[in-house]
């Protein structure tokens, strides 16, 4: 057991809950897993361990070092790596055998050149990022490729817009002309927006890690990990007292105030300043000052029982976290930084 200071709780019975609800809210289709960006934060290792355990079959990276970082959990032909294949990827993607996610004619000609191999295709069904122009799917070069999974990404699965359907129309159509094993369109929101989007392949991510992107989640969706931070020193100060940097808060009153192991490089960003608030047993710690990269300075007068040493709980709560700091919840998890011990309980 290490000492750090700072820690993430991580609930594994939570996170495998989160996925056998969202695979079964995706009906006859099969929810995969976005782990990218070191599983939202959460530590992309021990994600795939539990949601392979779980019966998760399919897992979604970025980059082909995040691909690197899960081979040998699963077989590398259940990853998907969704940012493509560069010109200087082609020799390590092979090696790795990992799936690129195809998103252009002149990467399907890539990796049609490179001897091909089983791959994924991405078509851009209107949110303009990555993927195959609608145009392009006529272009002879997709003859040449074994697809598993063709997939989309939907831009505002989040909101009731109508650009949803017109997505989800636009793939539908697409689906008749590219021959693949699979077909794939929600992420975790587009996952509620019922029968039509769910194809064969789901692609949940933010829900997997207890994020609410639509409230038909709320309830059903369970929070996966609490940040939790020691305190570092005590100290108590007179009334008229300034603290933290360029002296925000003013001490009204003598005050108790708890040094935290906890700053921006840890992801609790300077937002939080005089606006946040950290929680022990239950009584709420109000943040005073500004957050600093290493330290959090909060209120605990009153509390005599708290000792240098002791164990502050951060809140969990993602959908007010975001409201409170401007940040989206995936903002507020993949922004949890290096510096926590993970935690894993069930
Ligand atoms: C990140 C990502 C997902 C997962 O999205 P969530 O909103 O986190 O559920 C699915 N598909 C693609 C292409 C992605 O980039």
């Amino acid at each position: 057991m290490s000492s750090q200071p700072l820690r993430l709780q991580l609930d594994s019975a939570a996170l495998a809950n989160n996925w056998r609800t969202l695979d079964g809210m995706s009906g006859a289709a099969r929810a995969g897993a976005a782990v990218k960006a070191n599983g939202y934060g959460l530590g992309a290792r021990d994600v795939v361990k539990l949601l392979s355990t779980a019966g998760c079959r399919d897992f979604f990276v970025a980059h082909w070092r995040e691909a690197e970082e899960i081979s040998g959990l699963v077989d590398p032909s259940q990853i998907s790596v969704l940012n493509g294949v560069l010109p200087q990827e082609v020799e390590r993607a092979k090696r790795l055998g990992a799936k690129p996610v195809v998103n252009s004619t002149a990467q399907a000609l890539r990796w049609a050149e490179a001897g091909g191999g089983l791959c994924d295709l991405m078509i851009d069904s209107g949110i303009n990022r990555l993927g195959l122009s609608p145009a392009d799917i006529g272009d002879p070069i997709l003859r040449k490729l074994d697809i598993d999974i063709c997939m989309s990404h939907l831009a505002s699965a989040d909101e009731d817009a109508a650009q949803n359907a017109a997505q989800q129309k636009l793939f539908a159509d697409v689906r008749r002309y590219v021959p693949a094993r699979r077909y794939s369109l929600a992420n975790s929101a587009g996952i509620c927006l019922g029968t039509d989007y769910h194809f064969d392949l789901t692609r949940p991510g933010l829900a997997l890690y207890g994020g609410l992107p639509r409230a038909e989640l709320r309830g059903k969706i369970h929070p996966v990990a609490l940040p939790q931070a020691a305190i570092l020193q005590i100290r108590d100060v007179q009334a008229g007292a300034q603290i933290g940097y360029n002296a925000t808060f003013t001490a009204p009153r003598p005050m108790r105030l708890g040094v935290v192991s906890l700053g921006y490089a840890d992801g609790y960003l300077r937002t939080f300043s005089n606006t946040g608030s950290l929680h022990h047993n239950g009584k709420i710690l109000p943040v005073v000052g500004r957050v600093s990269m290493d330290l959090t300075i909060v209120d605990i007068s009153g509390c005599d029982t708290l000792h240098e040493g002791d164990w502050l709980d951060l809140d969990n709560d993602l959908v007010k976290n975001a409201r409170l700091s401007g940040l989206s919840q995936y903002e507020l998890l993949t922004g949890l930084g290096a510096r926590y011990d993970r935690v894993w309980h069930s």
